[in-house]
């Protein structure tokens, strides 16, 4: 959607639809969508640019309706009507597809009956138009994640499935310093006669395993504007651990290559 942005306006998109394959059935299912868009270009200018998406989105030549990352069809263009071997326009096949005509029926009332024709739900052997849904596990599971990632401070989210694709998603750099967050706490270390205005608690800035940067910052240590201290290796992301300005180390409260939790105290430092 990012992508056909780019060439005109979207008007509308439809919701997102798992369907099973057809045409050839040892293959995973498909994502199908529709989307109206705004646009300057011509047909034939419009099915190169979608040629263009395609192959920037990484697809590759397959056989016809094999796996494919992406396909991008013009199902209609105005009330205009193409018919060259290589561009027909409206999309010769879509009053027979359940998998276009349901997610255009989404966007486009006039092809409510048609796609009520073939049936929302019936099973009529060619695909089986599925709305996600929270009772799809892994779908619910990632959306809870997606909810927590927004509750906190969290920079990244990475999920995956081992061996397969992953989704990241990054939250926008607060300024240029993702150490953590920027109203550092202060803690007043009971017993010690401490200047508590002074004294700030660098925590961790997600769950993984801290590693101390070299030279290994020591107590006492002077530490000159800000300085990377440690990183916390989250899910194979490197997330810095920054002093976040000038001072004296006061205390270093973990070693390198303890497991940490997100908000644990990981250095105490005295601002001077
Ligand atoms: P399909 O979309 O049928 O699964 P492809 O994406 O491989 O298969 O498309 C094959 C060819 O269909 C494209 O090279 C394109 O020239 C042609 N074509 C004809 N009409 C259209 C249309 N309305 N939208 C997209 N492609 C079309
Ligand atoms: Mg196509």
């Amino acid at each position: 959607m990012a992508q056909l942005a780019t060439v005109g306006g979207l008007a509308a998109v439809s919701r997102l639809y798992r369907t099973k394959p057809w045409g050839y059935g040892d293959q995973p299912e498909f994502i199908n969508a529709a989307a109206l868009l705004d646009t300057a270009l011509g047909p034939r200018e419009l099915l190169n640019a979608l040629q263009q998406i395609e192959t920037r989105l990484g697809r590759r030549p397959t056989h016809r309706w094999g796996p494919r990352v992406i396909d991008l069809d013009i199902l209609y263009y105005a009330d205009v009507r193409i018919n060259e071997p290589d561009l027909i326009i409206p999309h010769p096949r879509l009053l027979e597809r359940r998998f276009a005509l349901v997610p255009l029926a989404d966007i486009d009332p006039r092809y409510r009956d048609a796609a009520a024709r073939l049936g929302y739900s019936a099973q009529s052997g060619e695909c089986t138009a599925l709305m996600f849904d929270e009772s799809d596990q892994l779908i619910g599971r990632v959306r809870r994640l997606v909810a927590a990632f927004e509750e906190t401070d969290l920079v990244r989210l990475r999920v995956s499935e081992e061996g397969d694709d992953a989704i990241e998603l990054r939250r926008a750099p607060r300024g240029t310093n993702l150490a953590g967050p920027p109203d550092a706490e202060r803690a007043i270390a009971p017993g010690q006669a401490r200047e508590p205005a002074a004294l700030e608690v660098i925590k961790a800035n997600l769950v993984g395993i801290v590693h101390l940067n070299k030279p290994v910052p020591v107590p006492g240590a002077r530490l000159e504007d800000d300085r990377e201290l440690a990183y916390v290796e989250a899910l194979g992301i490197r997330n810095p651990v920054n002093s976040r300005g000038s001072g004296r180390l006061v205390a270093v409260l973990v070693s390198d290559g303890e497991a940490v939790e997100y908000g644990q105290p990981l250095f105490e430092i005295e601002r001077v």
